[in-house]
Order: C-alpha cells, then structure tokens, then sequence
C-alpha cells in the first residue's frame, strides 16, 4: 500500500473562499483523506507546520512582510507547492489596489473613508505587518510548481489537480473547468 502523502495548506492575502471550495469535493472528500494525510491548514486548525510535507497549498496573494516571510518558509518546507486560486495566482482582488499610491490606500482606509473612525490614525506598530506597495502574486516571490485556477476554484478543478499530482503526473483542466463565463 501505497504511503499517503502529506499535504499543509496556508492563507496570505485571500477570502478564505478558495478553502471553502474545499468543502465541495463533497464525497471525493472520503478518498482525499485515503491519499493524504492533512497537516498544519485553516480547516484542521494546526497552526505550526514542524516537518516538510510533499505538498503545500496556498491561497491567496502576498499584500504584507509578514506574507513574504510566511511564503519563503512555506517554500522550504514543500516539496511542491501549488498556488490556488487568482489571488495567489496573480493578486486577485487585493491587487485593485496595484495602481493607487499605497499612501492613498491608506489615508482612504483609515483618514477618509466613510466607515472609519473619527481618530484620523493610519495604525502603525511593530507588531502590525508592514503593507507592501503592490500585492504580488505568489510566484515573484517563490517558485510556484502547480496553478489551479479560478476564484475560487471549483471542487472539480480542485480534485482533479490534487489526484494528478498526488499521482505524480501533471494535472490537466477540461475546457470547462478554466472558463469562467
Ligand atoms: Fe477568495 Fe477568490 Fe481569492 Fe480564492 S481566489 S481567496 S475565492 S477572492
């Protein structure tokens, strides 16, 4: 019998909406858990990932330093890694931003927005993370082996890349699993 191999999954700058999508394998859940054995992740809630795993998975992209640091650790301890999802893949909606001074963002979120709060304080603290000046997608910051696209990705799509690549072949989307309209 074959060993399962060991899977982790992270969020950097996502909705969590990708690890819902999860959720939808449905019953390919029951065989998912023959295959792999699931480590540090949002849906088991281990929050240190002590060893290497064979497969990390990340959803979302990387709008802070702490992101940056998260990632590079990540990439060391996966052997293949996967980006799920547009906003890991190239930003997502996070990276609307990309094309307003990152100043601007701020003094909107927190000076001159309609929802803020009348203290006129951008928040800034060594605990806080450090907001980068453009949300990056994941692969400019590490080698990314795999994509899985869509937003989120369905369960289909994500079943179907997580089998190939468990078995050691690359994955392939039928036409109807990458289009979007
Ligand atoms: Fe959410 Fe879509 Fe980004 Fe996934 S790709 S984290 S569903 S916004």
């Amino acid at each position: 019998m074959n060993k399962k191999k060991t899977v982790a999954t992270i969020s950097l700058a996502g909705c969590f909406g990708c690890h819902m999508s999860f959720l939808d394998l449905d019953l390919n859940l029951i065989e998912l858990f023959t295959l792999v054995d699931l480590r540090k992740s949002p849906l088991t809630d281990i929050k240190e990932l002590d060893d290497s795993v064979d497969i990390g998975i990340i959803e979302g992209g990387v709008c802070n330093n702490e992101n940056v640091e998260v990632l590079r650790a990540y990439r060391k301890k996966c052997k293949i890694l996967i980006s799920l999802g547009e906003c890991a893949i190239m930003g997502g909606l996070p990276a609307l931003r990309n094309n307003i001074p990152l100043s601007s963002c701020l003094k909107e979120a927190y000076i001159n927005g309609p929802t803020t709060n009348s203290l006129g304080i951008i928040p800034q603290h060594e605990d806080i993370p450090e907001i980068l000046d453009k949300v990056y997608p994941c692969h400019e910051v590490v080698k990314i082996d795999y994509f899985i696209p869509g937003c989120p990705p369905s369960g289909e799509t994500i079943w179907t890349a997580i089998k190939s690549i468990v078995a050691g072949e690359d994955p392939h989307f039928s036409y109807e699993m990458i289009k979007y309209d």
